[in-house]
């Protein structure tokens, strides 16, 4: 069978069965989630358990901003771990994807293709594409709802998403629900996205593949405040970036950083914005558009962060409970979200 990343990979989703009210995730044979250690997905991990979908049907998958071929541009060292720890705990298996040198081989494409995007197929991880047409970025994702020009979100996490379906071929055998964990009250442009719609890789009425996959955002209605509470239900640690003061487990550098996250990120891990300061001054264009990263960072005021959990966000290990005794609400819950993934 030819699989094909582009296949259906950036297309727009299809119209169908969209205002369909109610889900069960009991129909599909398998649910997807697309999990990035941040509140929201764990949120959706907890509910979808607390409806019963037995564990064995889930899977969670995850996104390395970085990948696996040494750039440590952007995201938390811990993440890749948080994750891996929480699945375990849950008792629920876990997959990986990543484009190949990840967010920073991207953004330094000179002439060349996109990298090839490495997808789990069976016990292996096969790399995908490569000879695309060649581009140049040479710059930061620009602060932006479109995915056009905000590529970070578009190339590192939505297109490896949609490679791995596309790419694997159990998605052809019966019916797959995709889970996301965004919610309408984070920003007016995802308050318009759809609660349930055939996933942007769905191919059921396919000649040649017929794959059928659904996607639902479970937590799409949901407050911030329904968030906390089941996560505190299930007495689950949060991302240590939480803790630390962050309101949001983007990568530890996103773009959309406030100027206290830039402050706070500069004072854990100056090495780190370093290298983007040096990178902003070579590309001669700056994240933000009128200030430096520099000016971010001097601006803002560095959370007051406990030096237990910066050396745990900054580990590549995850080495505590994620089912905890004395749950507290973290430092960062209803803090400065700072922009849409
Ligand atoms: S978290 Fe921020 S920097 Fe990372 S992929 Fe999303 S928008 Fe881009």
């Amino acid at each position: 069978m030819g699989f094909d990343q582009h296949e259906l990979a950036l297309e727009e989703p299809q119209e169908g069965a969209k205002d369909l009210q109610t889900v069960n995730p009991l129909d599909y044979e398998r649910v997807l989630i697309f999990f990035s250690g941040g509140k929201d997905s764990v949120a959706c991990v907890l509910h979808l358990l607390e409806l019963g979908v037995p564990k064995e049907r889930i899977e969670l998958h995850h996104h390395l901003i970085d990948g696996r071929e040494g750039s440590e541009l952007m995201d938390w060292p811990v993440t890749e771990a948080y994750c891996k720890a929480f699945a375990d705990a849950m008792g629920i298996p876990i997959t990986f994807s990543w484009k190949q040198g990840g967010f920073e081989r991207e953004m330094l494409r000179n002439g060349q293709p996109t990298a090839p995007t490495m997808v789990p197929v069976g016990n292996d991880m096969v790399a995908i594409g490569g000879e695309g047409p060649v581009g140049t970025r040479m710059k930061f994702p620009q602060l932006a709802a479109s995915l056009n020009v905000r590529w970070c979100s578009s190339y590192l996490k939505i297109g490896v998403g949609a490679a791995y379906i596309t790419n694997n071929p159990k998605f052809v055998q019966g019916k797959t629900l995709v889970i996301t964990g965004e919610r309408a009250q984070e920003s007016a442009s995802r308050a318009k996205y759809q609660t349930f719609e055939p996933h942007r890789t769905d191919n059921r009425t396919g000649a040649r593949i017929k794959r059928w996959i659904d996607h639902w955002r479970p937590v799409h209605a949901w407050t911030e405040q329904q968030v906390w509470e089941i996560i505190e239900r299930w007495r689950i640690a949060p991302h240590p970036c939480y803790r630390l003061g962050w309101g949001r487990a983007s990568c530890m550098l996103c773009i959309f950083g406030s100027k206290d996250q830039w402050a706070s990120a500069a004072k854990i891990a100056p090495k780190k914005v370093i290298r983007i300061v040096d990178y902003e001054q070579q590309f001669k264009v700056t994240i933000h558009r009128t200030l430096s990263v520099e000016q971010l960072v001097a601006a803002g005021t560095p959370y007051n962060m406990d030096e237990r959990l910066i050396a745990l966000a900054m580990s590549t290990e995850y080495n505590e409970p994620i089912i905890v005794e004395n749950w507290t609400l973290p430092a960062g819950a209803y803090g400065e979200g700072c922009g849409p993934t």
